[in-house]
């Protein structure tokens, strides 16, 4: 047992930054809406605790939902909106979105790693939260390719870039965004085995599913989303060592600076 963000002892095998070491999070997802179902409780605590934060969502995700009859052509509009909605519920700073093509986000995009870099140097981030770039086998569905790679794309502007004075040195010359250290990652869908990090968000999770409804779109459809969202998170509760009732999310925590 080790001590979590939080201040109480849960059983983590990997200790995290304190509180007052945070200041700024940035939190790099690939849709509109991957940031309320994975974190949203996370997210909540953390700003209501005073730690800024600011998400960045590289596709409008126009693929998504499950209305035939919205207007394809509306969706990127339609979700923007929603995003920044369920943004404010969790009391999240700053929204921004890099419009990319759902189902085109490739590791190796020199444009977008370069707008990821300058982004962390403007946001100074003690810690950032993405996707996982490997396979989860036990959770395939949430393996989408744009996942995987926000993920790869993510973690590759951390490191080695975003914190070398010498790379992307257009960018310190003309913007004067000088290089910056991530301490830590967050990675969301790990594979179980990569677990090492929980976070109890039972205080908070009617605001996660207030910001998760928030996304009408994609889950106006349901008629139990909170048990959905419980049900989601359920198995968590006793690999974070929690009594029963509680309800945690799930983080592979890397050390990167
Ligand atoms: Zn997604």
């Amino acid at each position: 047992m080790v001590q979590s963000d939080d201040g109480k002892r849960r059983s983590v095998r990997v200790p995290v930054l304190a509180k007052a070491e945070v200041e700024r999070v940035l939190v790099v997802i690939a849709h509109p809406d991957d940031a309320e179902f994975w974190l949203g409780g996370t997210i909540a605590k953390w700003t209501a605790a005073g730690v800024g934060v600011t998400y960045c969502v590289l596709t409008d995700g126009e693929a998504g939902g499950f209305d035939p009859a919205l207007p394809r052509a509306e969706v990127p509009r339609i979700r923007r909106a929603e995003q920044e909605k369920a943004a404010a519920v969790l009391g999240v700073g700053e929204v921004s979105f890099l419009g990319l093509r759902e189902g085109e986000l490739e590791p190796g995009n020199v444009d977008l790693h370069r707008k990821l870099v300058r982004l962390i140097r403007r946001v100074r981030p003690q810690r950032v939260v993405t996707w996982s770039p490997e396979w989860n086998w036990k959770r395939f569905r949430s393996c989408h390719p744009d996942h995987l790679a926000t993920g790869t794309l993510t973690l590759q502007a951390v490191y080695p870039d975003a914190g070398n004075p010498f790379a992307e040195t257009g960018l310190r010359c003309r913007e004067e965004l000088t290089a910056w250290t991530v301490r830590e990652a967050w990675l969301i869908n790990s594979p179980a085995r990569e677990i090492n990090h929980y976070v109890d968000v039972t205080d908070v999770f009617d605001r996660k599913v207030a910001a998760v409804r928030a996304h009408k779109s994609q889950v106006g459809n349901r008629s139990d989303l909170a048990g959905e969202l419980r049900q989601r998170i359920a198995a968590n509760t006793a690999s974070a060592g929690l009594g029963p009732g509680r309800l945690a999310e799930a983080f592979q925590v890397v050390v990167t600076g």
